[in-house]
């Protein structure tokens, strides 16, 4: 299997990591990678987020390196956040209008405004049964409304932040059409989960969230467990 593209990486406009832009793509380059997604934390996320002003430039700068390198395409992606149970990510209309590709993911440090039990019942989800059931059943609901009501390319590591019921979440994204993370760096989708989303016809990616240079493209644990599992190169969305 060769691995074409990668659709998971942040850059520099994250809190949580340092990478340039152009490093990202040098790399991508050198590796042999033919497409990218740049997908920086949405903005609701505090401290890790992307502030929403520099949006507008991350695009001109992925229009501008796209010209310089046509050997690659790079798309201006997000890794938005879950915010609630009615389906609410933090893409605004005027970044729908600048977007290539769409993560969603549900990540601790968001702003959940309404539904921020979330938040709660996966803190206390560690401790207790009776809040681990209670964080799965609302955590499930919150990635099915997202998936549901947005436009979303793929969901980022479903299951690593906080347990969800993977069967009703393949089942939604397989509806849809949204693919499912292999993730490479966070244990998510694990062998098990992945043997549970087979079960519909999902489409599965596998990822690097390269946090760090020496990241981009790496994704040879998601690989190992998506083979472990079984799943047929066809249904790998950025294999060939
Ligand atoms: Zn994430
Ligand atoms: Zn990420």
């Amino acid at each position: 299997m060769i691995v074409r593209a990668d659709y998971h990486m942040h850059t520099k406009f994250s809190g949580d990591s340092k990478n340039e832009l152009e490093a990202i793509i040098k790399k991508a380059i050198e590796i042999g990678l033919e497409e990218i997604a740049i997908t920086d934390h949405g903005p609701s996320h505090n401290g890790y987020g992307i502030k929403k002003e520099n949006y507008p430039l991350l695009r001109a700068e992925i229009d501008r390196l796209n010209l310089k390198y046509p050997q690659i395409n790079i798309l201006l992606g997000l890794e938005a956040n879950i915010l609630g149970t009615n389906g609410e990510i933090d893409i605004d209309d005027e970044m729908w209008r600048m977007i290539d590709w769409v993560n969603a993911g549900y990540h601790f440090g968001s702003n959940l405004k309404k539904d921020f039990k979330i938040h709660l019942y996966n803190i206390l989800s560690k401790f207790s049964k009776h809040y681990f059931e209670k964080a799965k059943a609302i955590n499930t609901k919150a990635m099915i409304s997202a998936i549901e009501n947005n436009k979303i390319n793929m969901i980022t590591h479903p299951g690593a932040k906080g347990p969800v019921d993977i069967d009703a979440v393949a089942k939604a994204a397989a509806t849809r059409g949204t693919i499912l993370e292999i993730n490479n760096s966070h244990g998510h989708l694990t062998i098990d989960e992945i043997k549970i989303a087979m079960k519909y016809p999902v489409v599965f990616a596998v990822c690097s969230d390269a946090h760090e240079i020496e990241k981009v493209g790496l994704v040879s644990n998601a690989l190992d467990r998506a083979y472990i599992a079984g799943v047929d190169k066809s249904r790998i969305y950025n294999v060939k």
